[in-house]
């Protein structure tokens, strides 16, 4: 599994090569890969871990995470209300913040378990019936909904450019969008797209098959 080591280290000399000014987080997207796959990066002490299901996740890292602590598990992919609670439990960061139900289901849940998480506002830029996101107009009035209302711990945008964007054009949009807003962080960039959205001001790149490989 050293191939995995790797590829991650490939791409943190390509972090390093791009210079740019902030600090770059790497979350390591383990989702459809087993522990085999996972072991090589918690053994080198990598903190950041993301899966797109609250089922896959709890079922893989519960134990993991209890017996690794410095470890933060990502939520990256689309999650519904009645997931909150669970996903509350098991995850550190939420990039998939995307509706006010959403945010009061989470909230809950925080004050249940007494926990709070961090989260970043999903935004759907092209207003794309079939993709999830906060729509660019409304992400201000949402931002300050959940920030001033709910108190929540927002630490960025993070958007998803559909196959046939300008990726540039893209996540210069969204990285305007969050300078505006004042926001510490940014997460944007997948394994195709990482470099250029170090460019454009992004901190948590969100990469899966650049280090795992291909998923089946
Ligand atoms: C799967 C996934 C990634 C990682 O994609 P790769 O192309 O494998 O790097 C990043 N972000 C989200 C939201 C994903 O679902």
């Amino acid at each position: 599994m050293s191939i995995i080591i790797d590829r991650f280290n490939k791409i943190k000399s390509n972090i390093l090569l791009s210079e740019a000014k902030r600090a770059i987080n790497i979350i390591a997207v383990s989702k459809m890969f087993t522990l085999d796959h996972i072991k090589p990066l918690i053994d080198i002490k990598h903190v950041h871990f993301g899966e797109n299901k609250v089922q896959e996740a709890d079922s893989k890292w519960s134990a993991l995470k209890k017996n690794n602590q410095n470890i933060k598990l990502h939520m990256i992919g689309k999650l519904q209300s009645n997931k909150a609670k669970k996903a509350v439990q098991i995850f550190d960061y939420i990039h998939s913040l995307d509706s006010q139900k959403l945010a009061d289901t989470l909230v809950k849940n925080e004050k249940l378990f007494n926990k709070k998480l961090k989260y970043f506002i999903q935004v759907n830029l092209g207003s794309e019936s079939q993709k999830s996101g906060i729509k660019y107009k409304e992400v201000d009035q949402f931002y300050t909904y959940c920030r001033d209302e709910l108190n929540m711990d927002i630490l960025g945008l993070m958007a998803i450019p559909p196959n046939n964007a300008n990726t540039k054009e893209y996540f210069k949009t969204i990285s305007e969008l969050n300078y505006s807003l004042n926001l510490p962080d940014l997460s944007l960039g997948m394994t195709n797209d990482y470099q250029l959205a170090l460019n454009y001001n992004s901190t948590f790149l969100r990469i899966g098959s650049g280090i795992f490989g291909e998923r089946n």
